[in-house]
């Protein structure tokens, strides 16, 4: 994920290219360029770093003159975030620029296929296969040749092309990835979020997947797949610069939780191929694999629940035993661990330094460490013997949220992958469960719609002082999740139990109107946690169940059900823990809580 945007006009482009790119940067930021049309050429600027540093090595702007240009601000997902790496990518020939956000998904054949008809390489991203696909299919037709270019490209992709044979025009391709046209008054411009575009535009066209723009200073046209032109309407923003910044959403983390079905999307979509999950980062035969007897699961915060709920699907499908351990206990306990322990690394930041600590002190041990990470090129994915990135993209909101989804979402694709190697998945079982995995984003969407009338439902919960979350088996570890959320952005004291375990003790603290969440996904488990949410009510408890969409059972007993769509026991947590998201979300926000950023909290724990 990353930030691009694209002008054409007559005023100077790169101080309007640096100046939306700021406002892109929570999309991405690990580097930055430009590319602006001049009058010898193509110029392209780029760093490493933040859009601050460009702007100082340009001037602001000033040092690169044209009216053409396009920018980027990247989120690396393949290669680290070098200058050379920066986007934009040139074509050897230096005719075509590219900005790219997402990934080409074919891109290794592509490099090999290019690189042998005499291409030349200079970074390691995937993105610049395109320019030179770009060059090798040059027809001397912009148009034609971006269409036959992309024809080849595999992924998710919003691209903003420049060529020097068209000086003042901008090609702007969406397939998956968010693109936006900025309609102006004698100039042009395009966008992955409107937070860029509405200083100086409000007449926005929504590209749709599959659909490319043609830009100069003079219109717009847009085209179909196949190069036919379409009719798009030009919607009006209505939102103010700040609100854009968050994509018209009151708060990032709101935003992020929308994201979720995009973001799990990219986490599985490039490791699914012909029905088989494939994990090129961590392909180890079976013999190797046969080498762990054990799997001990290490993090701190949201990313240990993680561990904890991934744990039920790991021990099913590869029949290792799987212990999570938080990390800043792991790094003291004098651990029994071994060449023989796989170590199961998970940190969205991939800096938390417990969770640092806590894998060198199992390497020591002889244990090879599978790091489960989000930000490419961090400490613990250098550091790790594999790494398996979530490719989230970033997460501003201090509460975590699709950071947590796809963390999941990569765990149990690795169930998947070792227990099919090792010949312990069950062959009846593997198709139903790919087909979940094939559908989640579309079930995380539908859990996110289910739940519009959160927001109603927190005004009955926000004044609590204290919120259990009970649970058993893969309800529980949903519930530790739950309750996290709860806390950390409501500020509301709140509890998470073994739903069986209530009653050896916590029942005390049930009284008239305590609000318990009750998580109830778990079909074999439903009876019993039924039992339980009677015992509370007895006690003058207020349930709310997070249950099955049309699960009559708990309906009948809950006071308020809140719904996700049915899915294979193994997974429901990725599903479970959104409607609570959104609970949490609700609360805080009635409760006027900092959402974004909670008192006492940061995002990356660098600290012991
Ligand atoms: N996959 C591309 C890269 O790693 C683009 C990433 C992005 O969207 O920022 O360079």
């Amino acid at each position: 994920m990353c930030g691009i945007v694209g002008f054409t006009g007559t005023r100077s482009a790169a101080p309007l290219l640096l100046e939306g790119l700021k406002r892109l940067e929570y999309r991405g930021y690990d580097s930055a360029g430009i590319a602006v049309m001049g009058n010898e050429g193509i110029r392209v600027e780029k760093v490493s770093g933040k859009v601050q540093k460009l702007c100082e090595k340009t001037g602001d702007g000033a040092a690169v003159p044209g009216s053409t240009g396009i920018g980027h601000t990247r989120w690396a997902t393949h290669g680290a975030p070098t200058d050379t790496n920066a986007h934009p990518h040139l074509s050897n020939d230096g005719r075509y620029a590219v900005v790219h956000n997402g990934i080409i998904e074919n891109y290794a054949a592509l490099r090999e296929e290019l690189t042998a008809k005499g291409y030349t390489f200079l970074s390691e991203t995937d993105t610049e296969v395109i320019v030179h696909l770009l060059e090798m299919y040059d027809s001397g037709d912009l148009k034609s040749t971006v269409l036959r270019a992309v024809a080849r490209l595999e992924g998710s992709y919003a691209l903003g092309v420049l060529c020097a044979d068209q000086p003042d025009t901008l090609i702007a391709v969406r397939e998956a990835s968010p693109l936006i046209l900025g309609v102006g008054v004698g100039e042009n411009y395009f966008a992955s979020d409107v937070t860029a575009l509405v200083s100086y535009t409000k007449n926005a066209i929504y590209l749709d997947d599959g659909e490319f723009a043609v830009l100069t200073p003079a219109g717009i046209t847009v085209y179909d797949c196949t190069g036919r032109q379409i009719e798009k309407p030009v919607t009006r923003v209505t939102w103010d610069v700040e609100a854009a910044e968050k994509g018209g959403y009151a708060h990032f983390m709101l935003k992020e939780i929308m994201e979720q079905p995009a973001a799990v999307r990219a986490a599985i979509a490039p490791r699914l191929r012909d029905g088989e999950v494939v994990l090129d980062e961590f392909d180890l035969d079976a013999e190797t694999l046969r080498q762990f007897n054990k799997i001990v699961i290490t993090a701190c915060g949201s990313a240990y629940y993680a561990g904890c709920a991934a744990k039920y699907a790991l021990e099913a499908l590869t029949r290792i035993p799987v212990e999570p351990v938080l990390a800043s206990e792991l790094r003291y306990s004098d651990p029994l661990i071994d060449a023989h322990t796989l170590l199961i690394v998970i940190s969205q930041s991939g800096e938390t330094a417990d969770t640092i600590a806590a894998m060198r002190e199992c390497r020591a041990r002889g244990a090879k460490a599978l790091a489960i990470v989000n930000v490419v090129g961090s400490t613990i994915a250098k550091s790790a013997d594999w790494t398996l990135y979530t490719w989230a993209g970033p997460e501003i909101a201090v509460a975590t949220t699709k950071g947590y989804t796809t963390q999941l979402a990569v765990l149990f694709l690795l169930a998947m992958s070792v227990g099919r190697k090792l010949g312990r998945l069950d062959d009846a079982l593997y198709p139903a469960l790919l087909y979940d995995i094939l559908r989640l984003p579309k079930l995380i969407q539908n859990a996110i719609d289910l739940n519009h009338g959160l927001g109603a439902l927190a005004k009955k919960y926000h004044r609590a002082s204290s919120l259990f979350f009970i649970g058993r088996n893969t309800d529980w570890a949903s519930a530790l999740e739950g309750a996290l959320k709860m806390k950390e952005i409501s500020y509301i004291h709140a509890e998470s139990y073994a739903a069986g375990e209530l009653k050896h003790g916590t029942i005390a603290l049930i009284e008239e109107g305590t609000p318990v969440i009750a998580v109830c996904c778990n079909a074999a488990l439903e009876d019993k946690t039924i039992s339980n949410i009677v015992e509370v009510k007895a006690r003058g408890a207020r349930v709310l169940a997070v249950a099955f969409r049309g699960d009559r059972k708990i309906v009948a007993q809950a006071n308020d059900c809140v719904f996700i769509p049915p899915i294979h026991t193994l997974f429901t947590p990725i599903l479970a823990v959104i409607p609570m998201q959104l609970l949490a979300y609700y609360v805080a926000k009635e409760n006027g809580c900092d959402i974004d950023k909670p008192k006492n909290l940061a995002k990356s724990v660098t600290v012991e």
